[in-house]
């Protein structure tokens, strides 16, 4: 099995229509699985136009405190590093759910056995068939809103998404350089990142690189909205870090048409969908 992930700055840089449009096209000819770890704002099947499926719960674990064996020694509130049990010496400890991440170290740390393993939902995840192309799946990981600890969430989609997977999977990561894009991109044969030409598009390629440069990965540079800036910087910093721009996605009244409407640009033969078409067939050559 072969993965391609697709990562990008600040949302909007267009990570996820470039994901998405992959899919469909590398779907034609190959057992595609596109997975959306973008758990805290997924939003591939609404591109795709497709209702979420086959949803599994994901949980973490939830302390419960049993107050008649606790003797108030306030260890547990000292080892976790979340804020989540508030444990002065000499009165009762308080959790606060949102803020735990399930870690456990409570648990580990109580002399009195007065920590009880309670489980709460964090989030879910889904696998959802998709008809365009050549049909492939979609895995989606969703955090319940509110939520604070999002890891668990990326790494249960990623499990799912690796375990649904045969041929190729493509993973459409969070924004930026974050814990949960390093979770997302592990294990991958090439990186695309997507940025465009302005600034801020040159600040988050130049962190991302440097992250992917860190962790050994091949990555690719795909500059989106091409012509809206200087594509100068953009190539300097590509090549500073040994990567290179291989397809310029210029800005299309048509593709934000088509985010608007559900409609995937590759699902039509227009000028516009021809980067995704040449970037697919790039990528057939070496994935
Ligand atoms: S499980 Fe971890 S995060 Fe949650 S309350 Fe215990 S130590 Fe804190
Ligand atoms: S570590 Fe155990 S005994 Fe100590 S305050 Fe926490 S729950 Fe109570």
């Amino acid at each position: 099995m072969r993965k391609v992930s697709i990562t990008g700055g600040k949302g909007g840089t267009g990570k996820s229509t470039v994901a998405v449009n992959l899919a469909i096209l590398l779907s034609r000819d190959r057992d595609v699985v596109l997975g959306d770890l973008d758990v805290e704002a997924p939003n591939d099947h609404i591109l795709l136009g497709v209702e979420l499926e086959n949803e599994s719960p994901v949980h973490v674990m939830m302390p419960f405190i049993d107050y008649e064996r606790c003797t108030k020694c306030g260890a547990c509130g000292r080892v976790c590093d979340t804020g989540a049990i508030m444990a002065p010496v000499g009165k009762p400890p308080f959790v606060f759910p949102r803020l735990c991440s399930g870690c456990r170290a409570c648990f580990f740390a109580c002399p009195e056995k007065a920590i009880l393993e309670g489980r709460r939902i964090l989030g879910s995840t889904y696998s959802t068939p998709v008809p365009h192309g050549g049909g492939f799946r979609l895995v989606t990981g969703m955090l319940r809103e509110g939520e604070e600890h999002s890891s668990p969430v990326v790494l249960a989609a990623r499990k799912r998404a690796d375990e649904e997977a045969r041929d190729l999977l493509l993973v459409d990561t969070a924004a930026g350089t974050g814990n949960n894009v390093s979770i997302a991109i592990t294990g991958s044969d090439l990186i695309l990142a997507v940025t465009e030409p302005t600034p801020l598009g040159a600040h988050d390629l130049s962190m991302i690189l440097e992250l992917t440069g860190e962790m050994g990965l091949e990555t690719w540079v795909v500059l989106n909205k091409a012509g809206i800036g200087s594509e100068d910087l953009i190539r300097s910093i590509a090549e500073e870090h040994g990567s290179r721009i291989v397809e310029r996605i210029p800005y299309s009244r048509e593709v934000v048409n088509s985010y608007i409407s559900s409609r995937p640009i590759a699902l039509g033969d227009s000028r516009a969908s021809a980067p995704y078409r040449r970037i697919a067939e790039l990528l057939g050559g070496v994935v």
